[in-house]
């Protein structure tokens, strides 16, 4: 039972100041009946009726539900009560437009906890005279089949309290007649308060009939006597919206705007991109990207130096000694180790550029032999080189095998012999024969040729535009542009190294009194057969152009290093494109910027788009929660959305990156794209700027009283 004492409400207004809506009402209503509340536009009716369903509150006086100051009333109770208590229908409806009959009914359902069966739903649709109707949109109905809706909607949850607020003023009359015998039906079993100005219609069908004007009660055909209520708790029924409920509104707010979420996908899409893009990059191991590209690369052999250590920091080239060998094959895992020794006659006394034929100094990269190497078939065999056609293994003192390399820079140039005669080579026949006289006028045959596994299809168009670059254009080989990485690879492979007889230097070069210091051994040749080798277990690091191990010694720290064509390459590409990957991460946070914005214009449009909505669902006793769950449930979604499109589009960033990578600097740099450090932080930054886009506007919105939000404005 409900009670009104002394009701007050007052509105201001801008242009007539405050407006006294409510000016002391008394009502006791009965439990059960038709009770008509008939006056003037303007005298009250409706704030009677908002306050009676706890739509709008009073400024004085007191309403009692069944015993219960309303006063006292948790957030809780009133929305049960809104919900379960009454059920309310409106002038204008105030369906979800958008949704199917079978929907807005269930809505009310769920909010007072119940599960709808299909039947029961057709039943109570056939007893409103819209059998089959159920799945037809709300906004695909006529006027009076609206309001049969909004009844059934409101009779669904059996209220003791059926509030209407002139439920035939957008009808016909003959449909407006239909709807009060459908009243009239319902109020067999629950008390319905019907305001309108129709008086007829009020004498008519109301067991009750009360006038009203300028806020207060004029007349009360059956006023009861103000029997005291019994005091009982009231009982709380309640529900929240459930999940698919607020999943399918949630996402019915995202189609609303297509081209502004268009264009906040597309920006968050960029930012998150760039965003993943940048930290995956930036998170990348390049000596995993050395080691790979070196496999994939075909190479054979690292030529190793040595740095000493001075204590502070590593400086200077030390020569390699007996000790060295021990390290580099217990601790490094070399499978062999052939030292690249400087001494002896090949230490620059052999010029091969004055045998070549059309030589130009800055074109050729030979110079002079700067040392050798013994070899024999074994280290062939465990560097996987080959001789070329017609190469023989060196023999003697006197017979050298020389690089492919070299070869190449012969095929280019011609061959000039130590009489002057100049000869074309085309083949490794051409020049396995000629001869080399030293500066100490000792004279050297070429043997044989060596296949080291030089690239030279890699380096093909480099190699092309070196050569044709017009005289005087190459300087020195390093301050050649640093596109030629080739010049690394060659500078460091073997093209200025000649290949002797095995046991040459014990044989032709040691001297009697020699001491392992004299030895010049500034560099070795270790193979590197990745896969196959230990040398797989190896922890290198890249740093510029080169890379290096060092090993930990009781004696103190040494320090290999070696370099090649992948070290530089790996050094171009992080000038390049790596190290400069954190400027997608700056760039990607001035977008990053601008989604946010994007994203809390986009939300507050929805949310205030659907406050109307909103104020319905309030109405019929949606809690504060339940309208952050419909609109989380959209948001989620949304935040599913970006993520999965970001994780996608970054995974094909970094796929292109790759391809570009190895294309052009063949150089195999994996990134860890599908890392979940990289999906938690997209994840992480779509849900909070979703999160934070949404709560903001519908924390505004909500503060409003149901009432307020269901007014247009
Ligand atoms: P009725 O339903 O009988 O036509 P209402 O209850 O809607 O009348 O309004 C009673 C008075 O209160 C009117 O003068 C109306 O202008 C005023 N009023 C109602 N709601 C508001 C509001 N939200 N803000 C300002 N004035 C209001
Ligand atoms: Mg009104």
């Amino acid at each position: 039972m409900i009670k009104i004492e002394g009701a007050v409400k007052r509105y201001m207004s801008g242009k007539q100041g405050a407006v006294t809506a409510l000016d002391g009402v008394d009502l006791v209503l009965p439990d059960r009946g038709m009770v008509f509340i008939v006056g003037k536009s303007g005298s009250g009716k409706s704030t009677l009726l908002n306050v009676l369903g706890l739509l709008d509150g009073l400024d004085g006086g007191e309403m009692y539900v069944d015993g219960k100051a309303v006063k006292e009333f948790t957030a809780r109770e009133a929305d049960a009560y809104r919900s379960g208590y009454v059920g309310f229908v409106f002038q204008e409806f105030n369906l979800l437009e958008n949704d199917t009959v079978r929907r807005n009914i269930e809505y009310a359902t769920d909010l007072i906890g119940e599960k709808q069966s299909a039947e029961k739903t057709e039943e109570l649709l056939a007893k409103v005279g819209l059998e089959g109707l159920g799945e037809r949109k709300a906004k695909a109905l006529s006027g009076g089949q609206r309001q049969r809706v909004a009844i059934a909607r409101a009779a669904v949850k059996e209220p003791k309290l059926l509030l209407c607020d002139e439920p035939t003023g957008a009808l016909d009359s003959a449909t407006g007649k239909d709807i009060f015998l459908l009243l009239k039906e319902l109020s067999k079993r629950s008390l319905v308060v019907v305001v309108t100005h129709d008086e007829e219609a009020a004498e008519e069908y109301g067991d009750r009939v009360i006038g009203i004007k300028d806020g207060k009660i004029c007349s009360d055909t059956g006023a009861e006597e103000a029997e005291q209520a019994p005091t009982r708790a009231y009982a709380q029924k309640g529900g929240h919206i459930s999940a698919r409920s607020a999943l399918h509104l949630g996402a019915g707010y995202l189609r609303m705007r297509p081209v502004r979420l268009a264009i906040t996908l597309l920006l968050c899409f960029i930012s998150f991109v760039l965003m993943g893009f940048s930290d995956a990059v930036a998170s990348y191991d390049k000596n995993e990207a050395a080691r790979l590209s070196m496999t994939a690369h075909g190479t054979k052999y690292l030529r190793v130096h040595k740095d000493i250590y001075t204590g502070e920091q590593f400086g200077g080239v030390d020569h390699f000694i007996e000790g060295d060998f021990e390290i580099l094959k217990e601790k490094v895992g070399a499978s062999r180790i052939d030292p690249i020794y400087r001494e002896g006659a090949f230490d620059g006394r052999i010029c091969v550029m004055d045998y070549m034929a059309n030589g130009d100094e800055l074109l050729s990269l030979a110079r002079a032999l700067s040392g050798f190497i013994e070899i024999d078939e074994d280290f062939l065999a465990d560097y996987n080189f080959s001789l070329m056609e017609g190469s023989c293994l060196p023999q003697g003192e006197y017979e050298i095998v020389i690089d492919e390399y070299l070869y190449d820079e012969y095929v280019r140039m011609g061959f000039k012999n130590a009489d002057g005669e100049c000869v074309t080579i085309r083949s490794s026949a051409d020049l396995i024969g000629r001869q080399f006289v030293s500066l100490d006028d000792k004279t050297y045959t070429i043997v044989g040729i060596l296949d080291t596994g030089f690239d030279f299809e890699y380096y093909e168009e480099i190699m092309e535009e070196r050569w044709e670059q017009p005289e005087g254009h190459l300087g020195e080989l390093n301050s050649y542009p640093s596109e030629f990485s080739a010049d690394s690879d060659i500078y460091t492979s073997l093209q200025r190294v000649a290949f002797v007889a095995d046991g040459y230097f014990d044989d032709y070069i040691r001297k009697p009194n020699m001491k392992d210091d004299d030895i010049e051994i500034k560099s070795v040749l270790i193979p590197y057969n990745a896969g196959k080798g230990t040398l797989d277990a190896l922890t290198f690091y890249v740093e510029g152009g080169s890379a290096y191990f060092i090993v930990e010694l009781p004696s103190g720290r040494v320090m290999y290093n070696f370099a090649n064509a992948i070290t530089e390459d790996l050094r171009l590409a992080e000038a390049r494109f790596l190290e400069r990957a954190h400027i997608a991460r700056y760039i990607s946070y001035l977008f990053l910027f601008f989604s946010v914005l994007l994203i809390f214009h986009y939300f507050s449009g929805t949310v205030v788009d659907k406050k109307k909505e909103v104020g319905v669902l309030r109405a019929l006793g949606a809690s504060k929660r339940d309208i952050f769950s419909v609109y989380l449930a959209g948001n989620l979604l949304l935040a599913a959305i970006m993520i999965g499109m970001a994780y996608i589009g970054t995974g094909i960033c970094i796929f292109l990156l790759e391809y570009m990578l190895r294309n052009l600097y063949a150089l195999i740099v994996r990134f860890i794209v599908f890392g979940l450090r990289q999906f938690l932080l997209i994840a992480a930054v779509a849900i909070v700027s979703v999160a934070l886009g949404v709560a903001v506007p519908a924390w505004r919105v909500l503060r409003k009283r149901p009432v307020d939000m269901m007014r247009d404005e």
